[in-house]
């Protein structure tokens, strides 16, 4: 008998000679040994005892100590024979058929006397067999197998004894052992061989330990159970990166594959792009000029950065910019494209593109604060709005493209796109502080900064001011080229609050927010700083009630007695309310001293100081000169007079048209200072225009302006003509000619005697003063003199603007030209004339009045067109230019393109061009028509 591969043999005792194991201590001499042959005729040496004939029997045989070994529970397997008692004659009470199994745990391995009591009986043994006799010659042997186990805690080891009681028994073996769970490996982690617990039923719990090339999971257990079972295996082990698990075992993943994390199942193939060149890799390395972020997985393929974003494109709105592009054509194998934009400031001239080599300096990155909408870096979309710009700048925008391996592979300036550009002209910011100081009863003086951004040269300030009771109800509104003003007519102790703007070329800006100071009841300033609103209610706490009721009563009669001004919507509807305030025809006056004293200011001729002759007026000269009015600064003015030897009626036309410029009030309608009627010769002053009439300004400054400033000009014109019509007022000789231009290049409209003349002559529309190149057909047909036909003259004023003082129908004859409108002929598009304000002439030139656009709707669309100057970048002669085509962008906003094909002295070729139709060039010179004078003829049919 051999131990089974979980059972360790502690002892083997065979009675035989060779393999004798035990040493036994006969405790009574009554065991013997003795040799016998077993069933295969071996000699085997047996313990026998046989005392079956005495009664009594206390027969001990003691096994020499054995050690424990850390077992817990040892087997004891005793293979014996035993005699049957009734085979035995003459034994009836004395022989018996069992024995017993003691032992006795002990650190001693050396006991040579224990006693009896200090063993523990295990169990009696009985035979399973027996045998009636024993045959020599025909030798039966019945050979018994008993199995009992025994707990073994507390000692090194024990002894084992049998206790004869009167049997007649051979013992033939003993073997003692125990058994363990053998060594295993479970979920890729080593069990050892672990010796089964005390009990039967106890578990012994096992920790694992990884194999070679693995990693806990979770930490390996299993329980050793009492029959040398392992059980309930929790947890385990994983094999490292670039290892798989195999037969129970962690083997390296082989060239061309790879594993990331323990935790992946197996060895995976590289992603496309990559390889491994050595066993057990982790990670597959990226073929040359293929990149992996560190974010990417190793499962993802290698992947390359984008190419520059496409066709970037740039609208300039003012000081703000739209960019424009679309994606790159190669994303490189990714979906996280992203771009961030960089921003250069460059200086006049020349604005290279940075890494362009020599000259790239002259571009400086632009200061914080430019704004980029939806931010300037990490951008997902394809759109951003750069606002915050200065005016009239040079700018250079890169757009570069990114994504996740952008930075790996160490990609710059080859993935980016850029595009050069200038900033418009825009309105001044608003100004942000403003202080007052010497404050008295009725006056104060204002002090403000000049805008953080001017976007231009200041040329001029308003200050609008009201009472802070009355809101904006009723207002005043000053202009000064300083920033400073003196504010007088003020009422004693009132909070008035003022809003400061500023205009530049581009035009006003914004109101800055509300100051409110108080003027106080002192005569004289006081000393300090400014007066605010917590000093007012100082002062008012230091005045009497009295005091405060006086000031009341004269605040409420002099509110009473003074012009007030109704809010409206717009900026020019703030200088009136058109319901209330319509103007009045001084002709309806009986009297026309009255007319004119009610409407104008007489001025005392002592005041004004003529300096020189500006031009022929109708009535006489037109001089400059000086206006000094007490208690006002001198300004310039002009003098219209009234030749000596003059009629009644012409002293009345004269005068009616200060008469009717009197009561106007808006920035651009020329001012009337005043009159001069009370000394010869009679005067007309007005504000002066420093350059002089439009139209001759035009002609000097020919193709000197962009177009912005001249759609400028051209929207402070429909502006004071808005506000004429708002006032009823129809002006019926608006040209260019009656346009005056001051030093800032404000237009105003000005003349404004025509208007009786005409009526009065009957026969006018056939008369020579008829301006029949600037008059609505149905004016000139039956004086249908209206709102609508002023929007017609406007657009011959448009015409002329465009077209820097051009002749409306150049030489064409009056009656040529009335022809030619009858017929539906209109004046084309002047060169380079966007084609949008061509459309606007062509819609202010409708023959029905009433499909004409207001002058409302002509300020809003003009309005837009400076807001939006991309769209007047299209006139009828643009042909995509080189530049154009490569970046979408222009930074002026009018092209001209005059192709080697037109000779300089093709005019109408040039103008073909500007039109889009110089297709036509030959088609035309073939039929004749080689002058534009000879395509005037040309009739719709
Ligand atoms: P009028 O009689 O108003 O057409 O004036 C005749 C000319 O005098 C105009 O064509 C202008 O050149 C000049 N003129 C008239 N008013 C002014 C003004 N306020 N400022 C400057 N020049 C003026």
């Amino acid at each position: 008998m051999c131990p089974t591969a979980k059972m360790y043999l502690i002892l083997f005792f065979c009675i035989s000679e060779d393999k004798k194991f035990l040493k036994w201590i006969e405790k009574q001499d009554k065991w013997e040994e003795v040799s016998i042959m077993d069933e295969k005729n071996v000699p085997i040496r047996t313990y026998q005892v046989c005392n079956v004939l005495e009664p009594n029997q206390n027969n001990w045989l003691r096994t020499d100590w054995i050690p424990r070994s850390g077992a817990q529970r040892v087997y004891v397997e005793v293979k014996f024979t035993l005699r049957d008692c009734n085979s035995l004659p003459g034994v009836t009470g004395t022989c018996k058929e069992t024995f017993n199994l003691y032992y006795h745990e002990s650190n001693e391995d050396r006991e040579s006397y224990i006693k009896e009591s200090s063993f523990i009986k295990v169990d009696t043994v009985a035979a399973d067999e027996s045998f009636t006799q024993v045959d020599v010659g025909d030798r039966i042997m019945k050979l018994n197998t008993e199995v009992r186990d025994v707990k073994v805690t507390t000692r090194k080891g024990f002894y084992l004894a049998f206790q004869d009681v009167g049997a007649c028994i051979a013992l033939v073996s003993v073997r003692v052992f125990y058994k363990t769970c053998p060594l295993t490996i479970r979920n890729l982690a080593t069990f050892p061989d672990t010796v089964t617990g005390a009990d039967t039923s106890s578990l012994v719990e096992v920790r694992g330990s990884c194999v070679n090339q693995s990693e806990e999971r979770e930490e390996p257990k299993m329980y050793c159970g009492a029959d040398g079972e392992w059980l309930v295996p929790i947890g385990g082990c994983l094999c490292n990166p670039g290892y798989q698990e195999k037969s129970g075992t962690c083997k390296a993943c082989s060239v061309g594959f790879y594993k990331a994390k323990s935790s992946d199942p197996g060895c995976s193939k590289c992603p496309p792009h990559s390889h491994s060149v050595r066993d057990g890799a982790t990670v597959c390395d990226c073929h040359s000029g293929f990149f992996r972020a560190d974010s990417d997985p190793p499962s993802m393929a290698c992947t390359q950065p984008p190419s520059a974003p496409q066709q970037l494109i740039s609208v300039v709105n003012e000081t703000s910019v739209v960019l424009e592009w679309a994606p790159p054509r190669r994303l490189g194998g990714r979906s996280d494209t992203s771009y961030s934009l960089e921003c250069l400031i460059c200086q006049t001239g020349n604005y290279p593109r940075p890494g362009s080599g020599s000259g790239s300096h002259l571009c400086l990155p632009c200061g914080s604060d430019v704004l980029f909408s939806p931010g300037q870096t990490g951008l997902k979309t394809t759109r951003v709005v750069v606002s915050e710009l200065r005016a009239h700048t040079h700018y250079t925008f890169i757009v570069h493209a990114h994504n996740g391996v952008s930075q790996a592979s160490g990609a710059g300036a080859a993935q980016s796109v850029s595009v050069t550009l200038t900033t418009n002209q825009a309105a001044p910011s608003p100004v942000s502080f403003i202080q007052a100081t010497d404050v008295t009863r009725h006056s104060l003086s204002l002090a403000w900064q000049q805008p953080d951004r001017p976007n231009g040269v200041i040329l001029e300030y308003e200050v609008k001011f009201y009472e802070k009771d009355q809101r904006e109800r009723s207002y005043r509104i000053m202009r000064t080229f300083s920033r400073s003003v003196d504010v007088t007519g003020l009422n004693p102790l009132t909070v008035y609050v003022f809003h400061v703007r500023a205009r530049t070329a581009a035009g006003y800006g914004e109101f800055s927010a509300p100051f409110e100071f108080s003027t106080n009841s002192d005569p004289f300033p006081l000393i300090g700083e400014g007066v605010n609103s917590a000093f007012l209610l100082l002062s008012i706490s230091g005045v009497g009630i009295l005091l405060l009721i006086s000031a009341a009563v004269f605040i409420i009669s002099r509110r009473r007695s003074k012009y007030s001004k109704t809010k409206q919507d717009s900026e020019e509807e703030k200088h009136l309310n058109p319901g209330v305030k319509i103007y009045v025809d001084p002709f309806t006056y009986e009297d026309p001293d009255q007319a004119i004293h009610e409407f104008a200011k007489e001025i005392d001729v002592s005041s004004i100081h003529i300096e020189r002759v500006i031009g022929m007026g109708e009535f006489g000269e037109v001089c400059s000169g000086r206006l000094r009015v007490q208690g006002k600064r001198e300004i310039y003015v002009a003098i219209k007079s009234l030749k000596a030897g003059y009629s009644d009626k012409q002293r009345r036309d004269f005068l009616s048209e200060a008469s009717i410029m009197g009561q106007f009030d808006h920035p651009n309608i020329i001012r009337l200072e005043g009159v001069v009627t009370r000394c010869k010769p009679l005067m007309i002053i007005t504000e002066y225009m420093e350059n002089g009439s439009l139209d001759a300004f035009l002609r000097k400054h020919d193709g000197q302006f962009t177009v912005i400033q001249l759609v400028g000009m051209l929207r402070g014109i429909a502006s004071g003509m808005k506000y004429l019509s708002d006032m009823s007022y129809v002006h019926r000789d608006l040209a260019a000619r009656n346009i005056l231009v001051n030093s800032n290049l404000v237009c105003k409209v000005s003349d404004f005697g025509l208007s009786r003349v005409l009526e009065d002559d009957p026969e006018a529309a056939y008369t020579t003063r008829i301006p029949i190149r600037w008059t609505a057909p149905e004016a000139i047909a039956y004086r249908k003199f209206t709102t609508a036909s002023d929007v017609w003259s406007y657009g011959i004023v448009m015409w002329e603007v465009v077209s820097y003082g051009e002749r409306p129908y150049w030489d064409m004859n009056n009656q040529d030209v009335i022809k030619a409108m009858e017929e539906g002929y209109r004046l084309p598009a002047p060169m380079d004339c966007p084609v949008v304000l061509h459309q606007l002439m062509l819609d202010c030139w409708e023959r029905e009045r009433a499909e004409r656009p207001t002058f409302s709707q002509i300020l809003n669309m003009l309005d837009k067109l400076i807001r939006n100057p991309g769209t007047l970048r299209r006139t009828g002669g643009d042909r995509p230019t080189a530049t154009m085509l490569e970046s979408g962008v222009g930074s002026e906003v009018c092209v001209s393109v005059v192709p080697q094909v037109c000779m300089p002295e093709w005019s109408m070729c040039v103008w073909l061009q500007s039109i889009g139709l110089e297709r036509y060039r030959d088609t035309l010179a073939a039929a004749g028509y080689t002058s534009l004078d000879s395509l005037l003829a040309l009739t719709h049919q």
